[in-house]
């Protein structure tokens, strides 16, 4: 970290800028950060195998594996704190404390973070709980709950990337829970929700039954067209409007006191 913090808009850095902040940031060496990048690219390559059709502007697995500065979770909070002067520039989350957090106000994404150790959250009751109930090795369980939350975390920070920006907050945090969840199923055959978080999918999916793929268009950019408000178009209103205020308070409890709610609150409408 440089001493007294950078006035940086990590959207506006070109690859260079953007390596060598990858460099002061990272906790990974050389070997996990290339493993890991390759993971976020199979990631990307998964997303975009499903719902590919729906984005915009999708970015290879090489440049969306870029778009990630992974750091931990210390590192996170001076690099939001120190270096983002901008307030316009500065990422939003919902989990508190964020395990990342996606800048994306001004052109070119970029996550920062890295994916949390959700085994290592898990009290040993519960641990010696699922050993038993899944029956196999503690270590050999907890490499396979790392590879499919990483996973799950990737898709969710890619679908951030990718998601259109005039849409608010809570609705792409919705979306991007949705994804996260949908691909770790996809991809590895279970999902790692909480019952919340489970809400958050069964709400989704409920959107997606009733209004088919048009969700996927309205969240990845690709049913109002750049430049038109989403206000003058119906199916984005109906689908919008199913996200209601009520809705929001079941769907995201823990959100009460966060910044992005109450930034929400003092918007003048829901769009
Ligand atoms: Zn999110």
């Amino acid at each position: 970290m440089s001493e007294g913090g950078a006035d940086i808009n990590p959207g506006k850095l070109n690859q260079e800028q953007l390596d060598s902040l990858r460099l002061e940031t990272s906790h990974l060496s050389p070997k996990e950060d290339a493993e890991k990048k390759k993971t976020i690219g199979n990631a990307n390559h998964d997303l975009l195998n499903v719902y590919g059709n729906y984005i915009r502007k999708p970015y290879s697995d090489t440049e969306a594996a870029q778009r990630f500065l992974l750091m931990d979770h210390d590192t996170l909070g001076t690099f939001t704190h120190e270096w983002i002067k901008d307030p316009s520039a500065k990422g939003t989350e919902t989990t508190q404390p964020p395990d990342f957090l996606t800048f994306s106000k001004s052109a070119g994404e970029l996550v920062a973070g890295s994916a949390k150790d959700l085994w290592e959250g898990y009290s040993q009751q519960e641990k010696e709980y699922i050993v038993q109930t899944v029956g196999v090795d503690e270590d050999i369980l907890k490499k396979r709950i790392d590879t499919v939350y990483s996973y799950g975390t990737y898709v969710h920070e890619l679908s951030h990337i990718y998601q259109d920006k005039r849409i608010h907050g809570l609705f792409l945090e919705l979306a991007a829970y949705y994804y996260g969840f949908h691909m770790q199923k996809a991809t590895h055959g279970l999902m790692l929700t909480n019952t919340e978080e489970q809400a958050r999918y069964n709400f989704y999916q409920g959107l997606i039954d009733n209004y088919g793929e048009d969700v996927h268009k309205l969240v990845f950019g690709s049913l109002v067209n750049d430049g038109e408000s989403l206000r003058n178009d119906p199916r984005a209103l109906k689908i919008l409007a199913e996200f209601t205020p009520e809705v929001e308070r079941q769907l995201f409890t823990d959100m009460k006191t966060a910044p992005l709610a109450k930034q929400r609150q003092d918007e003048p409408t829901h769009l």
